[in-house]
């Protein structure tokens, strides 16, 4: 049996940024330098910037889960479960295990990398009826209700009900929002042809949001061009406005329009993941605060990052610039806090984080894009082109680079199915089922657990 103690470090979260920083660890570290255990409820990385052609069918769910497995070295334990809290002082994250279990786990370094959840607000209704388009379970009910959805306006007789099924509203005009009303619009407007009882003029898409532009980092040009392009497939897009209320079928505008629909995607930004909220150190705007070196300040051993820490934008130039929550910085963020744990090790000097922004993709579905690498301002094919080029270089794994493609030809050269799986139908699976928001500890809570000892019940 192995005696010997080397430090523990605890990376929470298998995202971007954490998988980034577990695979550098791996390669750098000495195999007797350090022991790294990784937290992570899912066996897989999610490629979250290909999750809307999930809900659309175009790949199938497996292509964007990285297996967590499939890695030249094996020396990272995995640990199956969701840290509900960290005692900061105590060196002690609390972790509840797939099966339900409470363990402690001691770490000597910690890097946080937990990610975000949906931002919801107080509105009457949206936790019971909106799906959020945040998990691979999410995508693959939002696919299989609408579906359901047709096949339910297809086979009713009441012209009232075949209208409010063939409605759907997506709310968030960001990337995340955009590319899912398009991709899913793109979606219901093929499956409408396999209907021949539905009139494809009862199909109606609404994308709206409170901001007066939809994805502002596009710019004017191109974001009016996405707008036009929307547009022209049908899409409503609706600037200014949100949800005063949702129900089961109907959802009620700020404008005071009522939309009768069974359909309400809620995309309108993100928050950090709760397990922020447990630490009791400083956030900004409920991100956790670091330095630009990735370290909490006045905490030792604690690095932070991702979407779920605020991690100053040095490259912006500007006082108090944080970078945005984008896998782009996520994943180079996962890199340099690997190399400064590594530095802390060794007692080396920890260096900055610093990244310019490459720009943004989004992948409309079929031939419409919109892109803008380096400021360039792209459309059409050579959008469509960079937007898919980028996701698919940026793929971990040669496996996961190999699906994507071939779903995307056999999408493109066969189209779809139309199926629905029907693996979810008897489960409630709306956005306060899908990310366990309210599984985690108070301070306090965290505090006593860390204080009862190891594993204590
Ligand atoms: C639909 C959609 C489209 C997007 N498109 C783009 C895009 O085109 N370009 C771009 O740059 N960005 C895009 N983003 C944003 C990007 O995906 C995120 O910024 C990025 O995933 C953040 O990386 P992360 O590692 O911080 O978090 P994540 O990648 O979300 O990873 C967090 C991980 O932590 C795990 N976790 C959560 N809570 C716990 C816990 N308590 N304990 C242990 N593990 C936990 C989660 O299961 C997850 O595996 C998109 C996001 C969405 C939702």
């Amino acid at each position: 049996m192995d005696t010997v103690t080397r430090p523990r470090i605890l990376v929470v979260g298998a995202g971007f940024a954490g998988v980034e920083c577990v695979r550098r660890l791996e390669r750098k570290l000495a195999p007797d330098e350090a022991d790294v255990t990784l937290v992570t409820p899912v066996s897989y990385q999610l490629y979250l910037p290909l999750l809307p052609q999930v809900a659309s069918g175009v790949l199938t769910p497996q292509s964007i889960a990285l297996s967590l497995r499939r890695s030249r070295r094996y020396r990272t334990r995995i640990l199956p479960g969701g840290a509900i809290g960290v005692d900061l002082k105590a060196k002690v994250c609390v972790v509840r295990t797939i099966t339900d279990k409470i363990v402690n786990e001691p770490y000597d370094y910690i890097v946080l990398a937990p990610g975000s959840v949906t931002r919801t607000f107080d509105i009457p209704g949206l936790t019971e009826h909106a799906f959020g388009m945040k998990t691979l379970a999410e995508a693959a009910y939002i696919r299989d209700h609408v579906i359901s959805q047709l096949d339910l306006a297809d086979a009713s007789d009441d012209p009232a009900e075949r209208a409010a099924r063939l409605q759907f509203v997506v709310v968030g005009g960001g990337y995340a929002g955009t590319e899912t009303a398009a991709c899913l619009q793109r979606l219901t407007h093929a499956a409408v042809r396999r209907y021949p009882r539905l009139d494809p003029g009862l199909i109606r898409w609404h994308l709206i949001d409170i901001a007066p532009k939809l994805m502002p980092e596009l710019g004017e040009k191109l974001g009016r061009s996405a707008q036009e392009i929307l547009r022209r497939r049908g899409i409503d897009v609706s600037l200014g406005v949100s949800i005063e209320k949702a129900g089961a079928e109907e959802v009620t505008f700020t404008d005071g329009r009522v939309v009768p629909t069974h359909t309400l995607i809620w995309t309108a930004g993100v928050v950090a993941s709760p397990l922020i909220a447990t630490l009791g150190a400083e956030t900004v705007r409920g991100r956790l605060a670091v330095d630009p070196e990735l370290t909490v300040p006045g905490q030792d051993g604690v690095f932070a990052l991702g979407d779920s820490a605020a991690v100053p934008d040095l490259a912006k130039g500007q006082e108090g610039a944080i970078c945005p929550p984008t896998a782009q910085h996520a994943s180079r963020q996962g890199k340099r806090v690997a190399e400064n744990v590594i530095a802390t090790l060794r007692g080396e000097p920890l260096q900055p984080y610093r990244h310019k922004d490459l720009g943004l993709v989004v992948d409309l579905g079929g031939k419409d894009a919109v892109s803008k690498p380096l400021g360039i301002e792209l459309r059409g094919m050579a959008a469509q082109a960079v937007a898919r080029g980028y996701h698919w270089s940026a793929l971990r794994t040669g496996v996961a680079k190999a699906r994507v493609m071939t779903n995307w030809t056999l999408n493109a050269l066969a189209g779809d199915d139309f199926v629905r799986t029907g693996f979810q139908a008897r489960k409630p699976a709306r956005l306060k089922d899908f990310e366990f928001t309210d599984s985690y500890l108070t301070p306090e809570q965290v505090r006593a657990r860390a204080e009862g000892g190891v594993n204590s019940p």
